[in-house]
C-alpha cells in the first residue's frame, strides 16, 4: 500500500519535473498552464489522497517511516532515497519526502538501473547520438572563460575561451558546469548585476557524500546474503543515519559512517578482469568542509572507519582488497570540477527548487546574459542521472 501510494504521489509531480518552471511574476498563459496542470493532477487524486499528499510532502522522512513501518532496518533503508546527496537527515523538516518522490519519478519508479556498459556505456551512447546529429566533441579541454560581448543592446555571450587560449565562437553557449562555477568563474562578476551574483554566491553547494572505490580479488561474502547483488545499505536504523549527519553538520567526519554499496561488476563483467570485482559505495555524511581540513591523516582515518564498517558485514573483505580509493567531496570538487563536490550541484532544497533553481532570473535555463544557457543539475529539476535539466534546457534553447 505504501509503495502504491508513493508511486501515485510521485506521478503527480512527474508533470512538473520535465517542464520549464514559470518565471516569477510572468503572466503568460503557457507558463501559468504548467502550474494549472499540476493543480489538476493533484485534484484528480481525490479529496482524501490530495489531503494526504499535501500533508506528507513536507514531512521529515522519519515521521513518514514511523507512521508506516515497524522494522528499524526497513525505516532506514526506505528513507535513504530522500536523503542521499543532500544535507538532510531523517529528522530534517520540509523536504526529505519530496526528495523521495523526486527519485521515484524516474522510469523505474524508484528502482535503480545500471546502463549497459556501466556509466561509460551511457556516455558512449550519448556521444554517438550527438555525433550522429553533427556534434563535434572536444574532451580534456577546460573552458577558461565564457566570452561576453558588449554593444549598445547590452551584454551577450558569443563564445568560449579554452585554457590553451583557443577561442570557439557561437551564437548560443550552454553550460553544464554548476551555476556557481558558470557565473562566478566563467562569466565573472563584473559582467553580472550585483544582486544576481550575490544570490549565486549564496547558493548552498557543500557536498556531503564521499565515494569509495575498491578493486577486489574476488566477490566478497556478506553475512546473511547468498549473493551481494542489488543495493546494499549499511544503516541499522534511523538514528544511525541521524548521528552520522550530526557529526558532519558540525564539520566532523562521521564516527560511524552509513553507506550504500553496489558491486557493479556483478552486472557488467567488463568492469573487472575475470574473477575480480569492483565495489563502489556512497558514504554519508562526509562534510566538504572538515574541521582542520582534509589532511592525509583525516582521509586515512575515514577510509579505515569505512572499511571497518563494511568488514563487520563482510568479514573477509579486507584480505580481498587490491586497491582502494576514497574521494571526499573536496576531492570530487577537484577531480570532477563540481563546486563543493555536491551531488545536485547545489542543495536540493525547498528554497532552491522549481522556479527558484538555481535562482530566479536563471531558472528557465536562460540567464541574464543573452545567448548563455544553463543545463546542469543545478537547474530544475535537479541532479541524478535522469537527464531532466538537459531535456528542459534543450526545449528552451530550441524556442
Ligand atoms: C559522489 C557522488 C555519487 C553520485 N552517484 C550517483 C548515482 O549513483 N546515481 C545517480 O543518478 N546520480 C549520482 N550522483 C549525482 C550525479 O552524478 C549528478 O547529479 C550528475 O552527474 C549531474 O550531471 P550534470 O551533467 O548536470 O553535471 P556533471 O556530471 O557534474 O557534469 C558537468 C561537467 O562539466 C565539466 N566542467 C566543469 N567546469 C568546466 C570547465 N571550466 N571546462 C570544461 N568542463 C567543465 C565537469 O568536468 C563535468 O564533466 C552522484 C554524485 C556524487 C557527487
Amino acid at each position: 500500500d505504501y509503495r502504491k501510494t508513493m508511486r501515485r504521489f510521485a506521478d503527480v509531480l512527474k508533470s512538473a519535473w520535465l517542464k520549464t518552471m514559470p518565471r516569477i511574476g510572468n503572466n503568460s498563459l503557457p507558463e501559468i498552464l504548467t502550474f494549472a496542470r499540476l493543480g489538476l493532477k493533484l485534484r484528480l487524486l481525490g479529496k482524501a489522497d490530495m489531503g494526504e499528499f499535501l500533508r506528507i510532502a513536507a514531512l521529515p522522512a522519519r515521521d513518514l517511516m514511523e507512521e508506516n513501518f515497524e522494522s528499524d532496518l526497513l525505516k532506514a533503508a526506505l528513507s535513504w532515497d530522500g536523503l542521499i546527496g543532500s544535507k538532510m537527515a531523517p529528522r530534517s523538516p520540509n523536504h526529505t519526502v519530496l526528495g523521495m518522490l523526486y527519485r521515484m519519478n524516474e522510469e523505474q519508479g524508484g528502482d535503480h538501473a545500471l546502463p549497459n556498459g556501466g556509466i561509460d556505456g551511457l556516455i558512449a551512447a550519448l556521444a554517438s547520438s550527438a555525433k550522429a546529429a553533427g556534434a563535434e566533441i572536444k574532451t580534456g579541454s577546460r573552458v577558461a572563460r565564457i566570452l561576453i560581448e558588449a554593444d549598445v543592446g547590452g551584454l551577450s555571450a558569443n563564445g568560449v575561451e579554452l585554457a590553451d587560449g583557443e577561442k570557439i565562437m557561437a551564437d548560443r553557449i550552454v553550460s553544464a558546469a554548476d551555476p556557481k562555477r558558470t557565473f562566478l568563474e566563467l562569466v565573472g562578476t563584473p559582467n553580472l548585476e550585483i544582486e544576481f551574483s550575490n544570490r549565486i554566491r549564496r547558493l548552498r553547494c557543500d557536498g556531503y557524500v564521499a565515494k569509495l572505490h575498491l578493486a577486489l580479488d574476488g566477490l566478497p561474502e556478506f553475512n546473511g546474503l547468498e549473493r551481494p547483488d542489488g543495493r546494499l545499505i549499511i544503516a541499522p536504523d534511523l538514528d544511525a543515519i541521524e548521528f552520522a549527519f550530526d557529526d558532519a553538520k558540525y564539520g566532523e567526519s562521521p564516527e560511524h559512517p552509513v553507506m550504500e554499496i553496489l558491486i557493479p561488476s556483478i552486472y557488467e563483467a567488463s568492469l573487472a578482469p575475470t574473477g575480480k570485482h569492483v565495489l563502489s559505495a556512497h558514504i554519508m555524511y562526509v562534510p566538504y568542509q572538515l574541521k582542520g581540513g582534509w589532511t592525509n591523516k583525516a582521509r586515512k582515518a575515514l577510509l579505515e572507519r569505512v572499511i571497518d564498517t563494511i568488514a563487520r558485514y563482510a568479514p573477509g573483505i579486507k584480505k580481498q582488497i587490491i586497491h582502494q580509493e576514497l574521494l571526499t567531496p573536496l576531492d570530487i570538487e577537484q577531480t570532477c570540477n563540481v563546486t563543493g563536490g555536491h551531488w545536485h550541484h547545489t542543495e536540493f532544497a525547498i528554497d532552491q527548487m522549481l522556479m527558484m533553481r538555481p535562482t530566479y532570473e536563471a531558472a528557465q535555463y536562460r540567464t541574464p546574459i543573452p545567448g548563455l544557457f544553463l543545463c546542469s543539475a543545478g537547474c530544475h529539476p535537479g541532479g541524478g542521472l535522469m537527464g531532466g535539466p538537459g531535456h528542459n534546457a534543450a526545449h528552451e534553447i530550441l524556442k
